[in-house]
């Protein structure tokens, strides 16, 4: 028997690109290589990139710095290490990255993934070089194939891509470039993948898109389904207790899926809907194509559905042009639309999108300012919306060991952390706890005697 060669995937950025790492794996195990616990031991290292971030690009090349040296160190002891970009950074800089940084060895774009193994086949045969950003005619989850790789441990909370791409092209996103025009997986081979990740001990499945409930695909009946429509379907399937998808855009929020938080017992009670701006005239510069109101309206809706449902969303402070009257009306929906939690970022001007050519930028100092009222306000409702909890009883989804022996963290269905002393208890477990202590990040609990019904 050969011994596997070792690969090191380091994960930038959002969900879609963990669930892409564990792709890349799923390719290379059967090119015969197993995972290396550090870099140090690998022989093929993946940056996988985000784009997101201020400077994303900055940052990749410094990390390529030090891997320079790595694999300077490693040849010294006769070991060869081949270096890979991947990701979004991979798609928008191609190949700027092999000018600039001649150590990395092979990029490709995060819908090149499938090409893993021939790119390593020809670095094996001596090419270097290579760059694969296309985007190819199929789609790449067929080119991935079936996820049937010898099982590696699934966590009992598991991710599953259903949908990938943006039309949305949102004045400051780089997504509908580096990922492509939108696109929907089939049902059918959705619902195979999370019948295949609950057989191996996944207990909740987020679905995952970039404009995820823009979803909509062929059923197993033939007919067109909605993701409400998907979610009913993933709900019948043996061991799976919960389900949860991110991230909805709210033009596409659709009534069935408002109507399945009231109606699907297993969806739980927490949406991700960004909104950016407060204000008319900024969401109209982002090309958001909605209004305040428009969201407000819906998060209404949505509460009417699911009185309980914990909102989460996503703002950009200081975009080009925001004035103080702007800010303030991001202020004031944050305070009606009230939060359990949201990211909240100053505006960086990503290179090839329409803001990023704006003359009226914000200044530094204004932003920084701006985002520190913005994140106190988000972090009082945070913290506000976790103490409504005290007391309650409640199901958690066991989900890994806390800090303590003994401790175990749980979920709540409001994905609030959750700590539990659990002595005997097993993770993939629920629980029905009820809430002693509540803070800003977290809540602590104790394990009644009852065990849940859930699931
Ligand atoms: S909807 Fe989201 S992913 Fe699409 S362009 Fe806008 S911010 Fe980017």
């Amino acid at each position: 028997m050969t011994t596997p060669r070792r690969v090191f995937i380091k994960t930038y950025g959002c969900q879609m690109n963990v669930y892409d790492s564990e792709r890349m794996m799923d390719v290379l195990r059967p090119a015969g290589f197993a995972p290396a616990d550090a870099p140090e031991s690998a022989d093929l290292i993946i940056l996988n990139t985000c784009h997101i971030r201020e400077k994303a690009a900055e940052k990749v090349y410094s990390e390529l710095g030090r891997l320079r040296m790595l694999k300077d160190e490693r040849e010294k002891s006769g070991r060869k290490t081949a270096i890979a970009v991947a990701g979004c950074v991979a798609q928008a800089e191609g190949e700027a990255i092999i000018a600039r940084a001649p150590v990395v060895d092979f990029v490709f774009g995060p819908q090149s993934a499938a090409e893993l193994p021939g790119l390593v086949a020809r670095l094996d045969a001596g090419e270097r070089g290579m760059v694969a950003t296309d985007f190819p005619a199929d789609d790449k989850f067929d080119a991935l194939g079936e996820k049937s790789a010898p099982a590696p441990q699934v966590p009992v909370t598991a991710f599953l891509a259903v949908q990938e791409g943006c039309d949305k092209f949102c004045s400051f996103c780089v997504v509908p470039y580096t990922r492509g025009a939108e696109y929907s997986r089939p049902a059918e081979r959705i619902l195979r993948e999370a019948r295949l990740l609950a057989e191996k001990g996944a207990r909740e499945i987020t679905l995952l898109g970039q404009n995820v409930n823009a979803w909509h695909g062929e059923g197993t009946d033939g007919r067109t389904w909605t993701l409400a429509r998907l979610l009913e379907a993933l709900a019948e399937i043996d061991g799976l207790a919960r389900l949860r998808f991110t991230t909805s855009h709210p033009n596409d929020m659709e009534d069935d899926l408002i109507a399945a938080f009231g109606r699907n017992d297993k969806l739980m009670p927490y949406l991700h809907l960004p909104v950016q701006s407060g204000s008319d005239a900024i969401l109209k510069a982002m090309n958001r194509k909605h209004t305040a109101a428009d969201y407000l309206r819906l998060v209404e809706k949505i509460r009417k559905a699911r009185e309980d449902i914990a909102l989460s969303g996503d703002f950009i402070v200081g975009f080009p042009g925001e004035s103080e009257e702007d800010f303030a009306a991001t202020m004031r929906l944050v305070e009606e639309a009230d939060y359990a939690q949201a990211y909240s970022f100053k505006y960086s001007p990503r290179p090839g999108t329409p803001a990023a050519e704006h003359a009226d930028q914000v200044a530094e100092e204004v932003k920084t300012a701006r985002l520190a009222r913005l994140q106190a306000l988000l972090s009082r409702q945070q913290e506000d919306f976790n103490a409504r909890f005290s007391g309650k009883v409640m199901d958690i989804l066991l989900e890994k060991p806390g800090r303590y022996p003994g401790q175990l963290v749980g979920r709540s269905p409001w994905l609030q952390a959750v700590h539990v002393d659990a002595q005997g208890r097993r993770i993939g477990g629920i629980v029905t706890v009820r809430v002693e202590k509540t803070g800003k990040n977290s809540l602590s609990a104790h394990i009644m005697d009852k065990e849940a019904a859930q699931g």
